[in-house]
């Protein structure tokens, strides 16, 4: 472990190459697919093991423990954490603020080296870092390798924002002046990750706050830890000083509210649920004893998202896309289409394709890269199974509808489809967050797009048509922070499609877009008059 200041990762060398997206695996490459069950059987060697929460260069232990466990054989437990608690919260941000004092002094090469160095090392380990996602939260190969693909797009992405924004100029330089714009950082961070992009959303967010020269502690999901932990193992070996991450895993409504409300956390990266959301940004509104900055807060939340299907649509193309939105990783992405809205020309051939389709999908073991394995926990499996009897009350089932039993002993769900939900209709309009689809019947175009943004939501959207006319509409009508044409509303990638939601669905930070790191940050504007000290030499 690195003690306070000492980066002993290997220097940039500077200009980086320009940022490209990290390349999918091929799995039905031999190679791809050898590599990826070797991965397995290492990480299946290390199940069960104990992590020590880590604050500055403390290694602690706690009595209560949170267990990791496999989604698809609950009784097998991935690994077993600390739990945090608001005891805790006053030692965690103390240690974050120590180490914010000689992080903020580093220079932006040297951040943007150490995260540099983070998507070299899991460049090499990105097959065991995909396996990790199989067992604890129930991804197939496929799934698990875009998350950590995207996890390796973030550092790439955000250590060459970093060295741009430093670059910043001001619009106009006055005659005799040198006038200069400065992104400096903002503090300590609580960074709140949801379990579901267990990797990239957790690393996203902390790298987002380290190469920008901010401090954090990291509270993981109780669903997620051990990625968390592997991560973490990765900052400290490319050189992170302690206290600049503090590992943390921790109840959300103790140690995690406690985070938010202390007086010395100066910001909140959170992604997850919009009750959760909500909350946060109510407690990180009321200033506390000694606080001395208005909290900011980045809230990335849920979405009720809907592709429309026009009349002149391509019917393939949109019959897969939704299929895939709908039920890649169980439905448990934010950006899952869980509603497809078909224009009633089409309406009944839509159904039927779609019902031959998503009869298609098997079920069962991540391990073997099943099209879908089972949800996070007993919790969503309950919620999900509730939500589906609604659903048969409120439409007519065309697929699914229950437990999928004969994959195996985990919270496994079948893919339901239910057709003939009114717009207004709940699972229509709640989050259900599992591989549930309504499918609802519109007038035309116009009643597509009207029942597209009729939800609190506005986070993803897509609309598969071959009219350029319908095309322009949705542009500017449909109401989302991710739209996307002729193509599936999951699947953001960085740089091409910076990511987040409108409305309810949190505060369109743009993950992976140019505006992103400008979140972490706070300008400083700095005047100087010409010819009274010497000239700056850089
Ligand atoms: P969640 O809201 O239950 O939990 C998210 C995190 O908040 C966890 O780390 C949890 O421990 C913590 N937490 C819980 N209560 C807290 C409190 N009172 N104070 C502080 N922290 C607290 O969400 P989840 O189940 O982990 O994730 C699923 C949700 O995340 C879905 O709603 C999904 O749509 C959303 N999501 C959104 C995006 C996006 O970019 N908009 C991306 C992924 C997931």
């Amino acid at each position: 472990m690195a003690t306070q200041l000492e980066i002993s990762q290997p220097t940039l060398r500077l200009p980086l190459t320009p940022f490209k997206n990290e390349p999918l695996t091929d799995f039905t490459n031999a190679e791809n697919a050898r590599n990826m069950k070797a991965a397995l059987t290492k990480v299946r060697a290390e199940l069960g093991r104990e992590y020590d929460m880590v604050i500055g260069d403390k290694l602690i232990k706690t009595t209560e423990k949170i267990k990791s466990v496999n989604p698809a054989h609950p009784s097998e437990v991935v690994g077993v954490f600390q739990s945090a608690g608001r005891e805790h919260v006053e030692t965690a941000i103390a240690a974050a603020s120590t180490a914010f004092e000689s992080w903020k002094r580093t220079t932006v090469e040297q951040r943007a080296a150490l995260v540099h160095t983070v998507a070299c090392i899991l460049r090499e380990r990105k097959f065991e870092f995909a396996a990790w996602m199989v067992f604890e939260v129930g991804k197939n190969w496929v799934e698990a390798d875009a998350d950590i693909a995207e996890t390796i797009d973030f550092a790439e992405f955000y250590a060459r924002e970093a060295l741009r924004l430093a670059q910043a100029k001001t619009p106009v330089q006055l005659p005799g002046e040198g006038d200069r714009l400065m992104y400096v950082p903002l503090g300590v961070a609580a960074v709140i990750p949801p379990w579901n992009f267990p990797c990239a959303i957790m690393a996203g967010m902390t790298m987002a706050a380290i190469v920008t020269g901010n401090t954090v502690v990291l509270k993981p999901s109780h669903d997620s830890p051990a990625i968390a932990a592997k991560f973490f193992e990765v900052l400290q070996e490319a050189g992170m000083p302690d206290g600049v991450v503090n590992f943390c895993p921790g109840s959300g409504s103790t140690f995690g509210a406690g985070l938010v409300e202390h007086p010395l956390t100066r910001f909140v990266a959170f992604t997850g649920s919009k009750e959760v959301g909500l909350d946060i940004h109510l407690r990180a509104a009321k200033t506390q004893p000694g606080q001395k900055w208005i909290k900011r807060t980045i809230l990335e939340m849920g979405g009720k998202d809907s592709i429309i299907v026009a009349d002149d649509a391509n019917l393939d193309a949109a019959v897969e896309g939704v299929a895939q939105a709908a039920f890649g990783f169980q439905g448990q992405k934010c950006s899952a289409c869980s509603r497809a809205i078909v224009d009633e020309k089409i309406y009944d051939v839509f159904v039927e394709r779609l019902k031959d389709r998503v009869a298609q999908i098997t079920v069962g073991e991540p391990t073997e890269n099943k099209a879908m394995g089972p949800v996070v926990n007993e919790k969503a499996m309950k919620s999900i199974l509730e939500y589906i009897e609604i659903g048969k009350k409120e439409g007519r089932l065309i697929h699914g509808g229950g437990p999928a039993k004969e994959a195996g002993d985990g919270y496994f769900i079948q893919p339901t489809v239910i057709a003939d939900i009114a717009p207004k209709a709940r699972i229509s309009q709640e989050e259900i967050f599992g591989p549930v689809l309504a499918v609802i019947k519109a007038k035309n175009f116009e009643d597509a797009l009207a029942i597209a943004n009729n939800t609190e939501f506005g986070l993803t959207g897509a609309v598969y048509s071959t009219s350029r006319d319908k095309l322009e509409k949705a542009r500017t009508d449909f109401h989302v922070g991710n739209l996307y044409f002729n193509r599936k509303c999951t699947g953001a990638m960085v740089g091409a499609h910076p990511f987040g939601g409108f409305n309810m669905s949190g505060t369109d930070s743009k993950a992976g877009g140019p505006d992103y790191l400008l979140l972490f940050t706070q300008a400083k504007s700095v005047a100087e008059k010409l010819g009274d000290a010497p000239p700056l030499e850089k």
